[in-house]
């Protein structure tokens, strides 16, 4: 089996995570910026978070044969602060550059806040002067269909942001068609207690087809499971999925989204 793991935060994970990874076939994982378990008091520790997911956590990985690929932003939990957060939208452009870097991500909402709000806005107009991709996070539980409505109208409404070029990730059930309707990708979350079970995930592949679609752990520092998309590869085969099904939602998908970056590359079988 070959998958990628597209939406990993691996600082939080240990290196046996990385050994798991390497021998289920994980051909590379990417990083989106995430909260830390706790507020960072200052745009410095941004700054030094963004140093760790471009500097020091790709020679981690690569020291497991795994490419790391990682995405910036200051994320929606931490957004109710407007003005650290034009703190930080200030220094990203300062690591846009370095070679592993994706894209802007993962940003969206968390509360649904107006400051929330603002600071979603100021990173879609961040992704668009750069012309970046985008990648989105979107609300838990009886926020997530307000939150996902509020995040497609302000990603819709900016005309210089292409819609294949944006992925809404922790889709379920209620928000996934809202999403591939409008020309997103989406992404599918596998987690042991919230957002998507392997089988729910499966039975949504099922109902609307694998086009625009991938499978992540999301692997943090609160319970989750790191090898959830090669355990939902073998769940889809038991289900009388194809192998080359099963490998164009796993991997190939994946690879047409974020190969529309040039930086990411993997390096030949
Ligand atoms: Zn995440």
């Amino acid at each position: 089996m070959r998958y990628i793991e597209p939406h990993g935060h691996m600082v939080s994970r240990v290196t046996d995570d990385y050994i798991d990874m390497v021998t289920a076939g994980c051909a590379c994982v990417c990083e989106p910026a995430f909260w830390a378990g706790y507020d960072r008091s200052s745009v410095n520790g941004f700054y030094d978070y963004f140093c760790q997911l471009t500097d020091y956590e790709p020679k981690r990985a690569a020291k497991f044969g795994l490419p790391h690929f990682c995405w910036l932003c200051i994320n929606p939990k931490e957004s109710e602060d407007v003005k650290l957060a034009e703190e930080v939208v200030a220094i990203i452009p300062k690591f846009l550059d370095r070679p592993n870097v994706l894209g802007i991500g993962e940003i969206g909402l968390n509360k649904n806040s107006r400051n929330e709000m603002k600071v979603l806005e100021m990173h879609v107009d961040l992704a668009a002067r750069q012309n970046q991709m985008i990648l989105v996070h979107t609300p838990h539980l009886e926020d997530k269909l307000k939150g996902t409505r509020l995040i497609v109208d302000v990603i819709k409404r900016d005309q210089r942001i292409q819609p294949e070029r944006v992925i809404i990730d922790h889709v379920e059930e209620h928000t996934i068609k809202l999403v591939l309707d409008a020309g997103f990708w989406a992404g599918m979350t596998l987690y042991p207690e919230s957002k998507c079970s392997p089988a729910r995930a499966i039975d949504m592949l099922e109902n609307y087809g694998s086009e625009r679609l991938w499978l992540n752990s999301a692997c943090d520092w609160g319970v989750s499971i790191p090898l959830n998309v090669p355990y939902t590869a073998l769940e889809m085969k038991r289900r009388g999925w194809s192998a080359e099904d099963v490998d164009k939602v796993v991997y190939q998908n994946p690879i047409k989204f974020l190969g529309q970056c040039k930086k990411f590359k993997l390096p030949k079988e």
